[in-house]
């Protein structure tokens, strides 16, 4: 069964990782996609690919979400592709650990920039959009470090914790508009951004998972896919842990 089927979907940072699995799984159910990060030739790639396997709509639009300016000419392109978005999955972010000692300003302000605010530009335009059909849901990818936190992470950590605030103030708010605002909180995910972490960093992550394996991109999809069908129709305002136990 393709669940969804005609939905016309935007995924941030759909250029790898987690965000490219999303998009591969969402084009195998019938999604219309716009796949969104700042490499250009990596979204040529992956759209090849997905719509050589699938025969789906696949759309690249490549813009920097941590720019308010580039956002907005984004949006104004996918407007001229089409007049309806369904689903929309803030999902672009970068780590860049650092102990409290060693933060600089640059480094807080790129980081909640893309992991945050980026959250608020994408969600404004694409909200006017769902208004108009009277539905949609929004999909923010947070991070079970904005809820328990780390040593070296008090910035990435704070910025995730952010966007945990953000899905549910804008739960509330959208609701009455049927738009509905989810966040999934990946634990430990097997992709370019856990995979430069040092060893000794990656191994003691590694052991605070009580299934006692890295997760997968596609683990992380599938709750997306969820949540973004007509399956997840009344759900709001949640934050679903993927973490293979990482949080009991
Ligand atoms: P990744 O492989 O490094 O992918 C990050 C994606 O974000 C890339 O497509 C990148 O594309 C895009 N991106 C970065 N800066 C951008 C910008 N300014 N504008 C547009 N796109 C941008 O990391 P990932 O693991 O898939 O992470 C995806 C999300 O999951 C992130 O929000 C991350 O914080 C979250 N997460 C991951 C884990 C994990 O264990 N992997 C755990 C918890 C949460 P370009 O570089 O091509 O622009």
């Amino acid at each position: 069964m393709k669940l969804l089927q005609y939905k016309h979907i935007l995924i941030t940072g759909s250029s790898r990782g987690i965000g490219a699995a999303i998009a591969t799984l969402f084009a195998s159910h019938g999604a219309i996609l716009y796949l969104n990060s700042t490499n250009l030739d990596a979204l040529t790639n992956l759209r090849k690919q997905i719509v050589e396997t699938y025969g789906c709509e696949c759309y690249i639009l490549p813009f920097d979400v941590s720019s308010a300016n580039e956002v907005k000419a984004g949006f104004k392109k996918l407007f001229t592709l089409t007049k309806k978005l369904d689903v929309l999955i803030n999902n672009a972010g970068i780590l860049d650990d650092a102990l409290l000692g060693m933060i600089t300003p640059a480094q807080i302000q790129q980081t909640f920039a893309i992991n945050t605010f980026s959250i608020i530009y994408c969600s404004q335009y694409a909200s006017r959009l769902m208004q108009r059909s009277g539905q949609g849901s929004i999909i923010n990818i947070a991070s079970i470090i904005g809820s328990v936190g780390n040593k070296g992470q008090a910035v990435y950590g704070g910025s995730k914790a952010a966007v945990i605030g953000i899905t549910q103030s804008l739960a509330k708010e959208l609701a009455h508009h049927q738009i509905r605002v989810n966040a999934i909180a990946p634990g430990f995910i097997d992709t370019q951004m856990t995979q430069q972490l040092p060893d000794d960093k990656y191994q003691q992550r590694l052991d605070s998972i009580a299934m006692g394996h890295i997760g997968q991109p596609e683990d992380i999809a599938n709750s997306a896919l969820f949540l973004a069908s007509d399956m997840a129709k009344y759900v709001t305002g949640q934050v679903i842990g993927v973490d293979g136990g990482m949080l009991i």
